[in-house]
């Protein structure tokens, strides 16, 4: 079967969705979502889906901000349900960062994240079960959250429906079609799609298909993997959701008495793979690790029982920030990839800027420049004077 389409976009995780959606609502019509297996299958329905602000950056930050808008006001806007909770968040840091962090909270509040920089005694009267013996400082946010990865995207899509995309899941692109460097198509297990306009928002699996293309990105696939345990009975009030700069971890409360957590390998532990075959479960020495490092920071997670864990991949570029915008070689190609374990926040807004930048030529909602792809290029990736050092954690004792 051969059609056509004004618009093509490539994969239905978060940001596949929400630019489909958002060129959807400026009035673009026929756009074509296409989808190889179902919506959210991809890194978005295993996301921990925290939703802050504490970036060390200006540019991720204001996209997570615009975003948050989205989510509190979501029923409105998109329609459905994201599984937003408001549950509030804690940066923390130890003592060795905590003017890393100080620094970042005053450079948020200039994007008008709000935030305050918190001392060790200010966190213990927030979450008096947390130990706070090793830390300097933390940034609290109010208004953070999560949601839920499999719900927003699905919300998302249904919306993108009801405006007029056609969403088709179960159809793989084969190949980005190409002649005298401007886009004509996309060769799927369906058949070909004609059109002039190409967005890659494939995730993990974008740098293998931006080859059929005959071009290189710079986003790599890698593994990222978490768990979920629950709490002791002494903790089933639900806690805020800690990113923990200290260890380097990050948990979140989930439904009932169950706490999600990041669960990070050692460094001998090789997190590039092939986004087709990799190894979704995790080790049981990293799940001993993970658990440790929790109860360090709650001890009474000492009791926490494992409930399951699981690995994904997501889009790594070599500075840990996400490509978004035009391919300078490619007439018609657009690619928005590269979420680097964080993509899941900003998705809505990424789909804005993608959207106006397709449609009016350039994004004027949020500034998506600093992520272009040419960056590299240019030596100019995104780098934060107040990036955290974070040391190897040992376990006590
Ligand atoms: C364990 C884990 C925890 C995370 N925690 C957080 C968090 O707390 N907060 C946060 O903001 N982010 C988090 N992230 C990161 C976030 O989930 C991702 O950055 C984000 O979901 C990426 O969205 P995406 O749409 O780019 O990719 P994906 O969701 O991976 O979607 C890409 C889609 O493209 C499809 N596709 C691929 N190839 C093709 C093809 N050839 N044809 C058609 N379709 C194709 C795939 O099937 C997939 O569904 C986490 C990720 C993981 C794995």
């Amino acid at each position: 079967m051969s059609i056509s389409s004004p618009v093509v976009v490539v994969g239905g995780g978060i940001v596949g969705a929400s630019i489909a959606h958002y060129l959807a609502s400026m009035g673009q019509d026929g756009v074509v979502l296409l989808e190889k297996d179902s919506i959210g299958s991809g890194a978005t329905g295993s996301s921990g889906a925290l939703i802050r602000m504490h970036y060390t950056n200006p540019y991720d930050a204001a996209l997570a901000l615009k975003s948050l808008h989205i989510f509190e006001n979501w029923k409105d806007t998109i329609g459905g349900d994201s599984g937003f909770r408001k549950t509030g968040f804690l940066a923390v840091a130890d003592k060795s960062n905590a003017v890393r962090l100080q620094n970042n909270v005053e450079m948020l509040k200039d994007v008008g994240v709000n935030t305050t920089a918190l001392s060790p005694g200010d966190i213990e009267d927030l979450q008096p079960f947390c130990n706070i013996d090793d830390l300097g400082a933390a940034a609290y946010e109010p208004d953070s959250g999560y949601a839920d990865g499999y719900s927003t995207v699905t919300a998302m899509a249904r919306r993108a429906r009801d405006l007029g995309v056609s969403v088709r899941q179960g159809v793989s692109v084969f190949e980005i079609l190409c002649e005298n460097d401007k886009v004509i198509g996309v060769r799927t297990s369906d058949g070909d799609i004609f059109t002039p306009t190409v967005v890659l928002a494939a995730g993990a699996w974008s740098h293998h298909l931006g080859k059929t293309a005959g071009i290189q990105l710079p986003v790599g696939p890698q593994r990222l993997t978490a768990g979920l345990v629950e709490r002791p009975e002494e903790l089933k009030d639900p806690h805020m959701i800690f990113i923990d700069h200290a260890v380097g971890q990050y948990f979140r409360p989930d439904s009932n008495n169950l706490t999600l957590l990041g669960i990070r390998p050692g460094p001998s532990v090789d997190l590039q793979v092939d986004p087709n075959d990799y190894d979704a479960s995790v080790a049981m020495e990293w799940q001993v690790r993970s658990l440790g490092q929790l109860a360090h920071r709650i001890p009474a997670m000492v009791d926490a029982g494992w409930r399951r864990s699981w690995a994904h991949v997501d889009g790594y570029p070599p500075d840990g920030h996400m490509v978004l915008g035009k391919e300078p070689d490619i007439e018609g190609m657009y690619v928005a990839a590269g979420m680097s374990g964080s993509g899941f926040k900003t998705g809505p807004a990424v789909g804005i800027g993608m959207a106006e930048l397709i449609l009016e030529g350039e994004s004027r909602t949020v500034n998506i420049d600093p992520f272009r792809i040419n960056r590299f290029q240019e030596n100019e990736p995104i780098i934060s004077e107040n990036e955290y050092q974070i040391s190897e954690f040992k376990f006590p004792g």
